[in-house]
């Protein structure tokens, strides 16, 4: 197990957003988490990630509680967030430059680690533009090499496709999936889109903050 959220809730006001949510994943996974607008997945997000701390219950990654150990932790995860968070005026190099350094990499380890994923990810011919020339699909994709830049051990992505054409989302989702399938990445990926839980092992679903379903792909098919 890698990750265990246990009796999560969260309000806003009055407002439940999150109710007695439980649920794990194990290593080398690929778990989908969906639900409608407004199920509570972002808030989930923003808790697994440390930005938001829940009103009760408790997250353990790497099997440690994550509250007290969010540096170590979040040392070790990858997040994508739902809206870009690039700084537009900066190269894909510069970019990516800036996080390594947050990071604490060395500048050779950096550039190497940038080299080896700008080609894996096709963004070699780019690397020089400004962020916010780039396309839809291009920014992405500079986002999630952005957020594995430091080799995580697990990656959360908060709706890695949304706003992109056909083509490009399933160019994101086969990069996705390639990192899961190749480089073991623990994946987490937050949707909206039902035919996003193709490939993954593992599916999550919330409504108004409750956990429906949790269960293999196969029986989330059958069922939804
Ligand atoms: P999702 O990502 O599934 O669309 P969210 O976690 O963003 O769901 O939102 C869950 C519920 O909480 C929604 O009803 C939303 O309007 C509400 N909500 C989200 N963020 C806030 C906030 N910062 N303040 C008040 N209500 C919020
Ligand atoms: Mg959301």
């Amino acid at each position: 197990m890698i990750l265990e959220v246990k009796n999560i809730n969260k309000s806003y006001s009055n407002l439940k957003a999150l109710d007695s949510v439980s649920f794990s994943i194990d290593e080398g996974q690929y778990v989908a988490i969906i639900g409608p607008n407004g199920s509570g997945k972002s808030t989930l997000m923003q808790i697994l990630t440390g930005l938001f701390l829940p009103d009760s219950g408790e997250v353990n990654i790497f099997n440690l509680g994550l509250k007290k150990n969010l540096t170590f932790i979040l040392s070790k995860m990858g997040i994508v967030f739902q809206q870009p968070t690039m700084d537009g005026e900066l190269s894909i190099y510069a970019n990516l430059k800036f996080h390594s350094q947050l990071h604490g990499m060395s500048h050779s380890l950096a550039n190497s680690r940038i080299k080896e994923l700008v080609e894996k990810f096709e963004l070699k011919e780019h690397l020089t533009k400004q962020a916010k020339n780039l396309s839809g699909g291009l920014k992405r994709r500079l986002e999630i090499v952005r957020s594995i830049l430091h080799n995580p051990k697990i990656l959360i992505l908060d709706e890695a496709t949304s706003g992109l054409d056909p083509e490009s989302r399933k160019n994101i989702l086969t990069y996705i999936t390639d990192l899961n399938k190749n480089e073991k990445l623990t994946i987490i990926s937050i949707t909206h889109l039902k035919d996003e839980t193709l490939d993954v092992d593992q599916v999550i679903m919330l409504k108004n903050g409750k956990l429906v379903f949790n269960d293999t792909k196969d029986n989330f098919l059958e069922n939804n």
